[in-house]
């Protein structure tokens, strides 16, 4: 496994790489990997001929205030685990290499950026142009043949999606299911913050995810709302936001359209802020016969 810093040796493997028409798969991260990581790892192991994960924790995405300087990391681990996944190339840039002083662009996404994470109350407009802005300049250095993410960042997914059509990028995106601890907790580096006792009550997240979609079944949308927001509050737990919307829009959902709806939470446990979803698929809503 290579381990690379600079985007310039990136760019000239891909050039030996495209002579020889292999297929390469990125897998962009911010270190601290975990199953939901090997998940999208393996995936492309599997699908590609090269695999090239980035490790970078982008300052850009961060709000003043949020945990850039705390959150964590550990090289030596995610190189071990990389290695393990069968990564050809790990791509570990520094700051001053992804923006050099004069950096002065952003790529921004209208609309979809401004609900949910990137609310004001959220993760503020800047957090989602600053995740595009990275991707983009992954994108144009690796040059893979398709890029992988997971649908734990169900927004996220769906604002890189719309980035790379509107701006005519070559990688395919793909997007993989959210990996889940034993007992539903979905799977993130931040987690590492909880103590045992916030840990637990995190539990409720999901819980409260799947009631929502029990009672979306037998009493449509707006009750199954409730249910969720209420087993939320149960457990203590405020959400920032608790919202269901179309998954390819992000426009709110309606009660009676036939049409599988996001359901997308975030909230702070004891301090650290966590984000899960489910889809809800018109399928699955009992038909009333009058
Ligand atoms: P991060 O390192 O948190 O920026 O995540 C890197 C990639 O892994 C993103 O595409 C995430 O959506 C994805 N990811 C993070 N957690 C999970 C999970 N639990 N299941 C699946 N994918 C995940």
């Amino acid at each position: 496994m290579k381990i690379l810093r600079k985007a310039g040796e990136l760019r000239d493997q891909r050039e030996q790489n495209r002579r020889q028409g292999i297929k390469v798969g990125l897998v962009p991260t911010m270190g601290y990997l975990h199953e939901g990581h090997n998940s999208l790892l393996d995936t492309a192991r599997e699908q590609c001929d090269l695999v090239v994960m980035s490790l970078f924790v982008n300052p850009a995405q961060f709000r003043e205030g949020e945990d850039l300087s705390s959150y964590p990391r550990d090289e030596e681990r995610d190189f071990a685990i990389a290695r393990q996944a069968g990564v050809d190339i790990v791509y570990a840039p520094e700051p001053d290499d992804i923006y050099p002083s004069g950096f002065a662009t952003r790529v921004e996404v209208l609309g979809l950026t401004e609900v949910l994470c990137g609310s004001e109350q959220g993760r503020g407009p800047g957090h989602f142009s600053g995740v595009t802005t990275i991707v983009a300049k992954l994108l144009n250095t690796v040059d893979p043949d398709v890029a992988y993410f997971g649908q734990k960042d169900a927004q996220q997914a769906t604002v890189i999606t719309r980035m790379a059509e509107d701006l005519d990028f070559r990688t395919r995106i793909v997007v993989l299911p959210t990996v889940r601890e034993r007992d539903g907790l979905a799977m993130s580096s931040r987690n590492a913050y909880l103590s045992p006792e916030s840990r637990e009550r995190a539990t409720a997240i999901w819980a409260a995810l799947l009631e929502t979609e029990a009672v979306f079944g037998k009493n449509g949308l707006d009750a199954a709302l409730d249910a969720g927001r209420s087993r939320l509050k149960s457990a203590g737990i405020e959400p920032e936001y608790f919202e269901a919307r179309y998954p390819g829009t992000l426009d709110p959902a309606q009660e009676d359209k036939e049409e599988a709806i996001l359901v997308a939470v975030a909230a702070e446990v004891d301090g650290t802020r966590l984000i899960d979803n489910i889809l809800l698929e018109p399928s699955k809503k009992q038909r009333s016969t009058k």
